[in-house]
């Protein structure tokens, strides 16, 4: 989709395809997304499993192992620099200080044989010309910063010593010790309990406010999107079906799967009835379908659906892959394009 509108983005994708060679053959899981972020924004990447949106975000890190993986074309520019053209030692140096990640599971960035202030002060020392004392300084600094009582003695446990909640602070805290412009988090809350996850929603949101960090977060799970984006990117199959505006994406979905996802997910005005799934599986991205992914779950598949790929209609900064909101296409009325929704 197109970005010419937004200036000067912090991130910017532009046509991004990333495929995978496998034996049964060569899997197309990124099929030219564009997006961009603006510095201090949370764009939210949500989307089933499978959708590309993990790859996505990886790829911004050249985190896909190559191979299989293999960027087949687009630009990933972090305030100007093409990341796709830089070399290993160039990337290094942008992930963790530039660009940090966390994951769903801690234990995939924490060392369990470490000791947590150790681990922070590395990520400190090894991006930035400063003394051991000011690496601990900083890290207990950050500690406080992300909730974690008595931040002293917390240097000297190891993750074992934490509860899931504590490592995932942890963790956000060793992500923006360096003072990231992005951080990335995919699925952070999903291992969570429902009040734990809830937490670290408020604790990333107080973050962008204190830090001015952009976060991309990828997620399943709407609530989450709803509670914690400016913006959001709805995928499918690889390809990005619906972006826009938070408020936009809730109380004015133009796409079919959007709708779905938000069926999907309880509200407050469903009275106890049953919550509605999303029937079928997603195509083969081996062999993706020539027309819309979506057409063969899609309650209002058109001919056409299955012959071409949607163009993009866009309403401001709201865009949509769909043949409905073709001018000529007929007009659907649900309780989303009935305006019921809000
Ligand atoms: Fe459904 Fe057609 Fe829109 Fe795809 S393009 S989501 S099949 S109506």
């Amino acid at each position: 989709m197109s970005e010419s509108k937004e200036k000067q983005p912090l991130l910017k994708i532009d046509d991004l395809h990333v495929s995978f060679l496998t034996y049964a053959g060569k899997v197309q899981a990124v099929r030219g997304v564009s997006l961009s972020m603006q510095e201090g924004e949370i764009l939210a990447i949500v989307g089933e499993s499978g959708c590309g949106k993990s790859v996505t975000a990886q790829t911004i890190l050249q985190l896909n192992p190559s191979p299989p993986s293999v960027v087949e074309g687009g630009s990933i520019e972090l305030e100007g620099r093409n990341l796709l053209q830089l070399d290993d030692a160039k990337m290094r140096a942008i992930r963790g200080h530039e660009i940090s990640m966390i994951f769903q599971d801690p234990m995939t960035s924490l060392n369990p044989t470490m000791r947590i202030g150790k681990q922070i002060m590395e990520a400190i020392l090894k991006h930035q010309k400063v003394t051991k004392k000011e690496a601990y300084d900083r890290a207990v600094e950050m500690l406080r910063l992300v909730g974690l009582s008595n931040p002293e003695q917390r240097m000297k446990q190891y993750p074992f010593e934490f509860s899931g909640g504590m490592r995932q602070r942890a963790m956000i805290a060793m992500a923006l010790v360096c003072r990231p412009k992005i951080l990335i988090a995919d699925e952070p809350t999903t291992a969570l309990d429902v009040t734990i996850q809830s937490q670290i929603v408020d604790l990333m949101l107080d973050l962008r406010q204190k830090l001015k960090t952009a976060i991309l977060i990828i997620t399943h799970d709407m609530g989450v999107v709803a509670d914690i984006a400016d913006r959001v990117a709805v995928m499918y199959a690889g390809v990005i079906v619906e972006k826009g505006d938070v408020k936009e994406i809730f109380f004015h979905p133009k796409h079919p799967y959007t709708w779905g996802l938000l069926d999907s997910i309880p509200r407050p005005d469903t009275h106890g009835e049953r919550l509605i799934p999303i029937e079928g599986a997603p195509p083969d991205l081996i062999a993706p379908p020539k027309g819309c992914p979506f057409a063969a779950r899609c309650d209002y598949a058109m001919k056409i659906c299955h012959e071409q790929m949607p163009e993009i209609t866009a309403e401001g900064d709201h865009e949509v892959r769909c043949w409905l909101c073709h001018e000529f296409a007929p007009k659907v009325v649900n309780r989303y394009t009935e305006g019921k929704e809000g």
